[in-house]
């Protein structure tokens, strides 16, 4: 397309006989990025929580900018149609990079924005492509398609988050560059001369829709993905605590459920366990419901830390959280425990510059049945819990009758000796 002319006004400086009509393209593609742009603006309007759209409605905008100024081509001066129009156009694609970096939460990176158009200034302005076409060319096509499959990257490495449409994205990102970056050896295969009319013509002509095309396509694609997103955090919402931010009690049913049906066709060694942090309403009383909620993020973040990536885990409510840990024995399951009360006892010493010095004591059910009830097993790890609370809190228990000791910990009186 028009991402043509960045080959440093080639379309029109050289007198190439063609059977497309150069200004009614260049009058489409311009409408079109504009329209796309708008639209995409236009959304982001409508739910700015998803800053990405903006960036990649300016990217639209940019591309329609650029393109307008490589049509006035001949009319203005060179620095403004060629350079300044290169700069624009190259840096449009930084912003569709930028944008899908703040789509995953990642920063914008400005040094690496304008890197692009600066790079693109100083290498068609150097003594060896000066007078190099199919260099300078290759300049432009490569600093594309590097802003291209950094775009692609960066939605690959956020595919943890389940948007099907994050799949379609990439691909078309990576076969965009791709082609881009081919283009020069093709042309200089199938060279595009005032010589070649056939040639001439088709080349415009598919490089100008195969661009366009793509516009189009992957401003739709990123509106999608932009949809589902919202759509994905509504229906999750319900099921994240607001506070901590991990699953809150229905979203732990909700994954605990999962599992026991996990349990029917690969049934696995499962531990439950439950926290409940020590006397929690002495630390509000004594500092602050502000301050109890940040020892409540503090354990939350410990447990997300403690537990393997497969493990599900929530809030239940107040100062209770639970973890349903899959595939464990006996030994792993007390030892994770441990880490878990040992991490946040040193976690909570100080929070906020308080001297908390909070503590949590675990009640842990273990079993080895196929069929695994996650609400009976809770109802034993809460029993295991409250005699951790019984003999002295800061302590794991396990159901029915075992317990880890802590070095130096005397045993409890009547403790029986089935733990780790
Ligand atoms: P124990 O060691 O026996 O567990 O004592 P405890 O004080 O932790 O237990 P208790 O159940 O008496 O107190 C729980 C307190 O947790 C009472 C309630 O005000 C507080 N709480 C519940 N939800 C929240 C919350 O979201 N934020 C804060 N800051 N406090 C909360
Ligand atoms: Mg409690
Ligand atoms: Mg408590």
């Amino acid at each position: 397309m028009m991402e043509d002319a960045p080959d440093c006004g080639r379309t029109f400086r050289d007198p190439v006989p063609m059977n497309v009509d150069v200004n009614t393209l260049f009058q489409v593609t311009v409408y079109v990025e504009a329209i796309l742009g708008l639209l995409l603006l236009f959304a982001w309007v409508q739910n700015t929580a998803i800053r990405a759209v903006a960036w990649w409605g300016s990217a639209h905008l940019l591309r329609a900018g650029s393109i307008t100024l490589f049509g006035l081509y001949g009319t203005w001066p060179d620095i403004v149609t060629i350079d300044l129009a290169n700069a624009i156009l190259l840096t449009s694609f930084a912003v569709t990079w930028t944008g899908a970096r703040v789509f995953d939460g990642r920063r914008p990176l400005p040094l690496a924005i304008i890197a692009g158009a600066a790079l693109w200034l100083v290498g068609t302005h150097s003594a060896i492509t000066l007078d190099r076409m199919e260099l300078r060319a290759l300049v432009s096509a490569a600093i594309i398609a590097g802003y291209t499959w950094a775009t692609a990257a960066e939605f690959w490495r956020g595919r943890a988050e389940p948007l099907v449409s994050r799949l379609p994205a990439t691909f078309l990102l990576f076969a965009h560059g791709a082609l881009f970056l081919l283009r020069t050896p093709l042309s200089a295969m199938l060279p595009w001369s005032p010589t070649n009319e056939v040639f001439g013509s088709v080349w415009l002509t598919v490089l100008s829709s195969e661009a366009l095309l793509f516009s189009i396509s992957i401003a739709f694609i990123l509106l999608a993905m932009a949809k589902e997103r919202t759509e994905h955090r509504h229906k999750t919402a319900a099921m994240i605590d607001q506070l901590t931010g991990i699953a809150n009690r229905r979203g732990f049913v909700a994954a605990a459920d999962e599992v026991e049906q996990r349990q029917a066709t690969e049934p696995r060694r499962i531990a439950v366990l439950l926290a409940d942090l020590d006397k929690f309403k002495s630390i509000n009383d004594r500092f602050g419901h502000a301050v109890g909620d940040a020892v409540l993020r503090v354990f939350a973040d410990t447990m997300g830390r403690t537990v393997r990536p497969g493990d599900v885990f929530g809030r239940l409510g107040g100062e209770e959280f639970a973890a349903v840990l899959y595939d464990i024995g006996r030994e792993r399951a007390l030892l994770l425990a441990e880490e878990l009360r040992a991490r946040f006892a040193e976690e909570a010493g100080s929070v906020e510059g308080h001297p908390i010095y909070g503590t949590v004591s675990v009640g842990l059910a273990l079993t080895e049945d196929r069929r695994i009830d996650v609400t009976g097993m809770l109802r034993q790890a809460d029993q295991a819990l409250y005699r951790a609370k019984e003999r002295g809190r800061n302590r794991v228990e396990v159901a029915p009758c075992g317990s880890v000791e802590r070095p130096n910990d005397p045993p409890p009186p009547g403790y029986a000796a089935d733990a780790a």
